[in-house]
C-alpha cells in the first residue's frame, strides 16, 4: 500500500439489492426504498458522493446493518431523475473501494463513516502473466458463453491496471452476489486476479458442460421427432396403399378368424389378449412379429377338430392287405389292437411299437391303420433328437423359438385325432439339454398327455385323442420307461421269394404308377427281379429293392418318351443296362473248403448277416491278436473259445504247449455293421480249431452260438433273421444251439425246406458237422 494517511469520511449509505457496483463501474440505479432517496438527497446537498453497498439477501426490505456487506464502492452521483411513479433513477459511477466503519445514528438514513481502500499500484512481471493469463480464459469464456459480446473482450483488453480489470471482468459475469462480493473484498491486486483466474475456471467448466447436455438433449430430439416423423410417413403410405392402419388392421382381420376358429375357451382368452397386445405394437417392432407369429400357431392348432372313426375291422383288413404283402402276424396283431380299442371305445392302450430293420415295412403298415380308420397321418422323426426343447419346443423369450415337434406334427395333421407315428424311438440321444424321452414319457401317457405343456405354445394341448405308434430298429435301445408302456410288435426281415412276391405285386406297380407307365410299357420278367434281390440288393427290408425298381422305372420312362411304341421288356440279360453291374456276389459261400475259415451268423438292428471268421496260426510265443471291429463281448468269446481249445487239446488232437509255440491271429473281416455279441463263440473256436489241425471246414455250414469254457453251446437271439441271411448266401447247413430249436417255427417254411437244421449243444457236435474229415484217421474225437 502506498504512503499515506487512511482516510475516513462520513457517508450517506445506500443499500444495493441484487446488484453491486465496482469502482470505475458507470450504470444507472432505480431507487425507490424512502431511507434510500433520503441518503441520495443527503448526498446531493453535500459533495454528490455516496457508498454503495450491498444487501447480502436481495428481498429484505428494511435491511439492519447484519444485512448489508460492510465492504462497498464510494461512488459519485452523475444525475439525478424523478420518474413518474416517484423512484428516482441515478447515475452512479464507482469511485473506490471503502470499509464501513461504524453506523452512525440517524434515523432517515443510513449514515456511516468509512474508510477509504483505495487501489495499489502493483506492477510486477507475474501480475503481467497474471493479467494476460486471466484476458485469455475470459476470451474462452466469451466463445463458450453467448451473453457476452466479443466487443466487450476488446474494451477489456485495453485495460492496464491489473485491479480494475479483475472488476471489470467480474461485472460481465453472471455470478452470484456472493461471489462479486468476495471480489469487492479482495484488496490485494494479485489475490484479486488469483481469484478471477480461479472463477473464470471454473466458469469455463460450467459453460462446457452446459453444452454437451445441450448438444445430448438436441439430438435426442431430433432423432425422436425424425422417428415420429417417418412413422406418420408410414402411416400414410399405409393408407394410400388401403392397408388402414398396420396393426390395427391386422387385429380386425385376426379378431374375425378368432370368432370363426373353434376354441377352447382358455386359448381364445390368450388369443385375445395377444390380439390385444398386438394392436398396441408399432407396425414395425419386432416383438409385433413375435407376437403375430404365437398367434398364427394357436389359431392353427386342431384344438377340436376331430375326424369320424371308421373302425371297420373288415375294411381295416382289406387295406392291409392291399398295403403289404406276408406280415401275417403283424397284421394280425394289428386287426387284434383294433378291436380292442373298438370294444372299449377309446384308445387309451398301450401303445404299438413296430421293431424291426429298416425298410421292412413299419411306417407303411402305420400309414395303412390311419387309412383304415379314417384318420389323418402324421410322421415325425426321433433319431438324433437330444435335445427336450425339440419335443417341447422354446420358450417364447428365445430367439427365432417354435414349438416342439409333437405340436408341430399336430399342426400338420389339422386334426386333433390323428394317427402320430414316432420313428426310430431308439435313436433318441440324451444330453446335458435334458431328456427328450421323459418328455415323449408324457407325450405317451395318458394319464398326462390331455394336458401336453409345450414351451412355446404355453396353453395345455390335449393329445388324448392322437394315436400314438412308434417304430424302432431294436427294442434294447429304446429307453426302458417308455418300453414299459408299447406294445411291442416284431417285423422281421423278408426272404427272396417274399421280397419278389413284394417286387411284383406291390413295388413294381406302385413305381409304375408314380412315373405314370401304362401298365404294359414296362416289362420286368421275374428272372430280373430276382436277380436283383439277389445281386444288386442286400438287406433285411425291401427299400433298396424298391429304390432299383424305380431306378428301372426311371430309365424306362425315359425310353418310352423316345419312342412310346415300343414297349420296354426288362430280362435277367439286359438287366445290367438298367441298373449297371452286379453290386453284391450271390452265394457268398467259398468255392473251396478252407482251413481256418468258418461262416458265422450276425444279428444286428438291421437284419441279419453273414460274416466269416479267419484264423491264422503262426510259430511264435503264445500271442492272442484279435482284428477287425469286434465288441467286448465279443472279444471275452474269442478267449473263451481259446481256452476251451486249450484244455481240450488232447481230445482234438493237437500238442498240449500249441498255445506257447505259435501267435494265434483272429480276424473277422470288418463288415458295414458293427457286431458284437457272444454268438459268434461255436464259429471261433472251429476256425482255431481248424487252424490248428489243418482240417478244412465245410464250406456249405454257417453256425451260431455261444460257447462256454467247457464247450457247452448256448441259445442266441435273432434265429429267423440269421437263417434269412444264411439262406440269402447260398448256405445249406446251419448249426443252432439246441435250444434254439423251438424257434425255428418263425422261420419261414420255404427257408427251413431250402436249408439243414442241425441243433447242437456241445462243441464237439459243432466240430462233427463242419469240419470236413477227407482224411482218414483224422485226430479229431468225441467226448
Ligand atoms: P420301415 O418303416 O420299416 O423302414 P417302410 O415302411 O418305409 O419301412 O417301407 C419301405 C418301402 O417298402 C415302402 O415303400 C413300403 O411300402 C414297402 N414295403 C415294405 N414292406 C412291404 C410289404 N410287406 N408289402 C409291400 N410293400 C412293402
Amino acid at each position: 500500500m502506498g504512503p499515506g494517511k487512511i482516510k475516513v469520511r462520513r457517508l450517506p449509505l445506500l443499500p444495493l439489492r441484487g446488484l453491486l457496483v465496482y469502482p470505475s463501474m458507470v450504470l444507472h440505479l432505480d431507487v425507490g426504498r424512502e431511507k434510500s432517496v433520503k441518503a441520495l438527497e443527503r448526498a446531493m446537498v453535500d459533495d454528490s458522493m455516496i457508498l454503495l453497498c450491498s444487501q447480502s439477501e436481495i428481498n429484505i426490505e428494511e435491511p439492519t446493518t447484519e444485512d448489508i456487506y460492510r465492504i462497498g464502492t464510494i461512488a459519485k452521483v452523475r444525475q439525478m431523475l424523478k420518474l413518474p411513479n416517484g423512484t428516482i433513477r441515478v447515475l452512479v459511477e464507482g469511485v473506490l473501494r471503502a470499509e464501513i466503519v461504524d453506523y452512525l445514528s440517524n434515523d432517515e438514513y443510513y449514515e456511516v463513516t468509512a474508510k477509504e481502500l483505495p487501489e495499489q499500484d502493483t506492477t510486477d512481471p507475474e501480475i503481467d502473466a497474471l493479467m494476460r493469463t486471466v484476458l485469455n480464459q475470459f476470451e474462452h469464456y466469451i466463445n463458450l458463453s453467448k451473453k457476452v459480446t466479443p466487443e466487450t473482450l476488446a474494451a477489456v483488453s485495453d485495460i492496464d491496471e491489473p485491479g480494475r480489470l479483475a472488476d471489470v471482468i467480474c461485472s460481465h459475469l453472471s455470478l452470484k452476489i456472493k461471489d462479486k462480493q468476495e471480489i469487492l473484498e479482495t484488496v490485494d491486486v494479485r489475490e484479486r486476479l488469483e481469484k478471477m483466474l480461479n472463477i473464470l475456471n471454473n466458469e469455463r467448466e460450467v459453460l462446457e458442460l452446459e453444452r454437451k447436455i445441450s448438444q445430448r438433449v438436441k439430438k435426442q430430439m431430433e432423432k425422436t421427432q425424425k422417428e415420429y416423423y417417418l412413422r406418420e410417413q408410414m402411416k400414410a403410405i399405409q393408407k394410400e396403399l388401403g392397408d388402414k392402419e398396420g396393426r390395427a388392421g391386422e387385429a380386425d382381420e385376426l379378431r374375425s378368424q378368432l370368432a370363426e376358429a373353434e376354441l377352447p375357451e382358455k386359448v381364445k382368452e390368450k388369443v385375445e389378449k395377444e390380439i390385444d397386445r398386438l394392436e398396441k405394437m408399432p407396425a414395425t417392432s419386432a416383438e409385433g412379429g413375435i407376437i403375430r407369429n404365437y398367434i398364427d400357431w394357436l389359431l392353427g392348432l386342431p384344438w377340436n377338430k376331430e375326424t369320424a372313426d371308421d373302425l371297420d375291422l373288415d375294411k381295416a383288413e382289406e387295406i392291409l392287405n392291399e398295403d403289404h404283402f406276408g406280415l401275417e402276424k403283424p397284421k394280425e396283431r394289428v386287426l387284434e389292437y383294433l378291436a380292442v380299442q373298438k370294444l372299449v371305445q377309446k384308445l387309451k392302450g398301450p401303445i404299438l411299437c413296430l421293431v424291426g430293420p429298416p425298410g421292412v415295412g413299419k411306417t407303411s403298415i402305420a400309414r395303412s391303420i390311419a387309412r383304415s380308420l379314417n384318420r389323418q397321418f402324421v410322421r415325425i422323426s426321433l433319431g438324433g433328437v437330444r435335445d427336450e426343447a425339440e419335443i417341447r419346443g422354446h420358450r417364447r423369450t428365445y430367439v427365432g423359438a417354435m414349438p416342439g415337434r409333437i405340436i408341430q406334427g399336430m399342426k400338420n395333421a389339422g386334426a386333433s385325432n390323428p394317427v402320430f407315428l414316432l420313428d426310430e424311438i431308439d435313436k433318441m440321444a440324451m444330453d446335458f439339454r435334458g431328456d427328450p424321452a421323459a418328455a415323449l414319457l408324457e407325450v405317451l401317457d395318458p394319464e398326462q398327455n390331455s394336458t401336453f405343456s409345450d414351451h412355446f405354445i404355453e396353453v395345455p394341448y390335449d393329445l388324448s385323442k392322437v394315436m400314438f405308434v412308434t417304430t424302432a430298429n431294436a427294442v434294447h435301445n429304446i429307453p426302458r420307461p417308455l418300453l414299459d408302456r408299447m406294445e411291442v410288435l416284431y417285423i422281421p426281415g423278408y426272404t427272396e421269394i417274399e421280397k419278389l412276391q413284394i417286387a411284383k405285386k406291390y413295388l413294381l406297380p406302385k413305381q409304375k404308377r408314380d412315373h405314370g407307365l401304362q401298365d404294359d410299357q414296362l416289362v420286368v420278367d421275374e428272372g430280373a427281379l430276382m436277380k436283383i434281390v439277389r445281386e444288386y440288393t442286400r438287406e433285411a427290408g425291401v427299400r433298396n429293392l424298391e429304390q432299383q425298381v424305380a431306378g428301372i422305372n426311371r430309365k424306362a420312362a425315359k425310353k418310352i418318351v423316345s419312342d412310346p411304341s415300343e414297349p420296354v421288356h426288362v430280362t435277367e440279360d439286359n438287366l445290367k443296362d438298367f441298373l449297371g453291374p452286379v453290386k453284391f456276389k450271390y452265394n457268398v459261400a467259398e468255392d473251396k473248403d478252407q482251413v481256418g475259415a468258418v461262416t458265422g451268423l450276425a444279428w444286428t438292428e438291421v437284419g441279419g448277416d453273414t460274416l466269416v471268421i479267419e484264423v491264422t496260426v503262426m510259430p511264435g510265443t503264445g500271442k492272442l491278436t484279435l482284428t477287425g471291429k469286434l465288441g467286448d463281448v465279443m472279444k471275452e468269446s474269442a478267449q473263451a473259445a481259446f481256452s476251451y481249445t486249450r484244455s481240450r487239446a488232447d481230445v482234438i488232437g493237437i500238442p498240449a504247449d500249441f498255445h506257447e509255440k505259435n501267435d494265434i491271429h483272429i480276424h473277422i473281416p470288418e463288415g458295414a455293421i458293427p457286431k458284437d455279441g457272444p454268438s459268434a463263440g461255436i464259429t471261433m473256436a472251429t476256425a482255431l480249431i481248424s487252424a490248428l489241425t489243418d482240417i478244412p471246414v465245410s464250406r456249405h455250414v454257417a453256425m451260431t452260438g455261444e460257447i462256454t469254457l467247457r464247450g457247452r453251446v448256448l441259445p442266441i437271439g435273432g434265429l429267423k433273421e440269421k437263417s434269412l441271411a444264411a439262406h440269402r448266401a447260398g448256405i445249406k447247413t446251419v448249426l443252432l444251439p439246441q435250444d434254439n430249436e423251438k424257434d425255428l417255427v418263425d422261420v419261414p417254411e420255404s427257408v427251413r425246406e431250402a436249408m439243414t437244421f442241425i441243433p447242437v449243444s456241445h462243441m464237439d457236435q459243432v466240430l462233427e458237422h463242419a469240419l470236413v474229415r477227407n482224411r482218414p484217421g483224422a485226430p479229431v474225437g468225441t467226448a
